[in-house]
Formats: structure tokens, C-alpha cells, sequence
């Protein structure tokens, strides 16, 4: 950077120590991932500064040419890398690409069906404290206490029962595989259209190591730097049909001008999940998560579902007499960043969360393999059942600064 020190030296620090925590930290953040280099040189290029209303050759300002390129070029290797008949590329986030979708074909007051947020589902899939419930009217499935699985059964029950006009099927918090075609059987039965939201899954969509919801669904919402490892922002996979509603719906209907950047960014990471290297970390996202579910099951750990078919492991510490937000914090403080998150039994006590979510998806992309991950759950035991042990929490930190440096962030490890 050779402008911000003297325009912000303020902000020049803070940015340089959020490189420096960054590279220095392990990142389990389901959420997150470190997107290759050029993917945030797109995103701090000359594309900022177009402001481009409306979509490609029907805009409402001029100057168009090369912007108009570079969505086009969005849309058709999005189209290409999920086998999508139409994709938006527009929403500045999964949240606004959800609105649209919903907004695209229901009225308001419409019925919704979707999965309890303590069971996994996500804000924008009508919880109370979102602007989506406000507007339709939401039911929720549920996962089965015993299995941690979809309750597909109930669900079928549910939508039976309430008719709803649109069925949500994804979460963000569910380390197990959706069954889309079931799915599909009951939005079928029920006269719903089926919705699934792959906000987490992308990446390893895209790269082909889980199934595809595309075929099976009217509409495939996901954002772009979750597994996608891309940059911020969202996008929409519909049936040709939904097109022009779809279009209408993101521009003018929930957004206006949206960020060329970001769209050279989607442009940029749905070329580059094409290729070799990004197959194969997705592969070991995949692989570590396994890994690390079966590790701390080994040390006695109750994993929500048993296991895992993505890049998360939900963990419910009750027995361990640990709190999520004590985990969370204990953990940082090594240089272990992840988030408490709600399990399912925490539905009948609002407020309390007793687990944490681990994403295997940024490690990988660092190229950490299974001595590592190994590694990485034995600290992290370690460091939960020794909280108040400054020699043990100061041992543990060495040994995640040594891991650190030897797979640095975008290094030849990846
Ligand atoms: C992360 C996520 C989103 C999108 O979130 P934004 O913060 O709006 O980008 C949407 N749905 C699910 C299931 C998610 O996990």
C-alpha cells in the first residue's frame, strides 16, 4: 500500500495487524476462508468506481463497456461451474440473494417452511429478528434429537399440513448432507417450490466432492467466500423460468447499483474452482473435517450427528462443563479462532449456547493436513480443560505460532 499510510496512518495499522492476526492465527471459522491473493486485488482494483444500475447492454448510465464484460463473463462460468440454466450474480450478500428469492415469487403474508435456527437454519430463513419474518409467514423443521439428522419424516408432516408455498433445505450449521431429491419429492407433494440455500457448501459444490442441490431445486442461493473462498457477496441459481423475476427482484426490487469489484471477484473464483489446486483443497476440507470429528470424539467430545459429510464439526460441550463463549474465548487467546454456536437442545433455553461450530475450510486452504489437524484438536483440548493454567495456555500458544509459520496464509503449502 503506498497511499493509505498518508492519507490514514490509523488505518493502515489496523489493516496491517489484521494481516498480521490473520496469518497468525489458525481460522476454524466455518465461515471464513482465505481467498487466494488476486481475488483481493480484484477487489481493490478500478472496478469500484462504476456505478452500473440495471444488467448487461440495458443500464441506466453510460460508460458500460468493460463492466458489462466483466458480468457477462460472471454469468456464464457461474452458469457453467454449477450447471445452472440462469445465475444473478448481483446480491451483496446471502441474505440479500435470499430476500430476492423470496420476494421474486411470494406475496407478502406468504407461507414459508424452513429450519429452526437452534437446529441450524440461518437469520434470513425467518427468525424472529430478521426483516424475512416480518414479511412471510415461516414454519420450521426440525433435525431428530437422537440422529442430529433432517427429521424428513416431520418435515413431510409439516408441509403436508401447512401448505407452505416455498420450502427452504439448508442450513448453517448442519455437518450432514441435505437429501435434495427428498427434498424435492416432498416440495413436490406439498405444491411448494424448493429453495436451497448452499451458502456453506459452495465451494465443495463447485468442486464436486458433495452433491449438487441444482438439479432438484427452483432456486440455489450461496455466497461466495464462505467454501467458495472468493470474495464477499452473493449469488442466485434459478430455473430459466424465474429469470427475469429473479432479475427484477434483486435490481430494483431489494438492491440498487451493485459492486463491480465484487463482481469481478465471482467472475475470478468461479474460473479458478475449475482448476487443480482448488479441487484439491476442497478435497482435504472435506478430509480434515472427518479427521477432526473422529479426533475429539476419541477424547470423549459428543459430536452433533456423530460426524460429518462437509467442512463442519458441531460440538456440544454441556458434558464437558464448558460453556460455547468460554470455549470461544479460552481458544483465542492461544491463537484458535472459531464461534460458539447454539445445538440443537438449546431450544429450550433461550439465550444458552453450549457448542461450537468448527469449519475445516481455512486450514485447508493454508494446506494443513491430518498430522496437523490432529495436532490442532489435541491443543484445543488442551486449552479448553486447562483455562485457568497459564503455563499450559502458554505452551499451547508456541506450539499454534510454529504451526502458523509453517503453512503461512497463500504460501506454497496450499
Ligand atoms: C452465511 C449464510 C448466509 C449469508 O449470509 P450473509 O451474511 O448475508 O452473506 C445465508 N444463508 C446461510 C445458510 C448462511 O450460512
Amino acid at each position: 500500500m503506498l497511499h493509505l499510510p498518508i492519507d490514514d496512518p490509523q488505518m493502515a495499522k489496523l489493516i496491517s495487524q489484521e494481516e498480521g492476526r490473520l496469518e497468525n492465527t489458525l481460522n476454524l471459522i466455518a465461515a471464513e476462508n482465505h481467498s487466494p491473493q488476486s481475488i483481493l486485488e480484484v477487489m481493490g482494483s478500478g472496478f469500484n468506481t462504476k456505478t452500473i444500475e440495471g444488467y448487461p447492454k440495458k443500464r441506466f448510465h453510460a460508460g458500460c463497456v468493460n463492466v458489462d464484460e466483466v458480468e457477462t463473463l460472471a454469468i456464464e462460468r457461474g452458469k457453467s461451474l454449477f450447471g445452472a440454466e440462469y445465475i444473478n450474480v448481483q446480491p451483496h450478500s446471502g441474505t440479500s440473494a435470499n430476500l430476492a428469492v423470496y420476494f421474486s415469487v411470494l406475496n407478502i403474508g406468504d407461507k414459508i417452511l424452513s429450519m429452526s435456527l437452534p437446529h441450524g437454519g440461518h437469520l434470513s430463513h425467518g427468525h424472529k429478528a430478521s426483516i424475512t419474518s416480518k414479511c412471510f409467514d415461516f414454519s420450521h423443521y426440525r433435525v431428530n434429537p437422537e440422529t442430529g439428522l433432517i427429521d424428513y419424516e416431520k418435515l413431510r408432516e409439516i408441509a403436508l399440513r401447512v401448505k407452505p408455498k416455498m420450502i427452504v433445505a439448508g442450513a448453517s450449521s448442519y455437518p450432514r448432507l441435505i437429501d435434495y431429491e427428498k427434498m424435492a419429492q416432498i416440495a413436490k407433494e406439498a405444491s411448494a417450490l424448493l429453495l436451497a440455500d448452499m451458502a456453506h457448501l459452495a465451494g465443495l459444490v463447485a468442486a464436486k466432492v458433495i452433491p449438487s442441490p441444482v438439479p432438484h431445486c427452483d432456486f440455489v442461493t450461496f455466497t461466495c467466500y464462505k467454501t467458495l473462498m472468493g470474495g464477499r457477496g452473493g449469488a442466485i441459481l434459478c430455473k430459466e423460468i424465474y429469470g427475469k423475476k429473479i432479475d427484477s427482484a434483486v435490481f430494483p426490487g431489494c438492491q440498487g447499483t451493485t459492486a463491480v469489484n465484487l463482481l469481478a471477484a465471482k467472475a475470478l473464483i468461479f474460473k479458478l474452482a475449475h482448476e487443480e489446486k482448488f479441487i484439491l483443497i476442497q478435497k482435504k476440507t472435506l478430509e480434515n473435517a472427518k479427521i477432526m470429528a473422529q479426533a475429539f470424539k476419541d477424547k470423549g467430545y459428543r459430536i452433533i450427528s456423530g460426524g460429518t459429510d462437509n467442512h463442519q464439526v458441531v460440538i456440544d460441550l454441556t458434558s464437558k462443563g464448558i460453556s460455547g463463549k468460554s470455549a470461544e474465548e479460552c481458544l483465542e487467546s492461544v491463537g484458535i479462532v472459531m464461534n460458539r454456536n447454539v445445538v440443537p437442545e438449546d431450544e429450550k433455553n433461550p439465550g444458552k449456547v453450549s457448542g461450537i461450530r468448527l469449519g475445516s475450510g481455512a486450514v485447508s486452504a493454508r494446506g494443513l493436513g491430518e498430522s496437523q489437524i490432529l495436532k490442532i484438536v489435541e491443543l484445543m483440548d488442551m486449552t479448553m480443560m486447562n483455562q485457568e493454567k497459564k503455563e499450559v495456555l502458554e505452551e499451547v500458544r508456541v506450539e499454534v505460532s510454529k504451526l502458523c509459520q509453517a503453512f503461512p496464509v497463500n504460501g506454497s503449502a496450499q
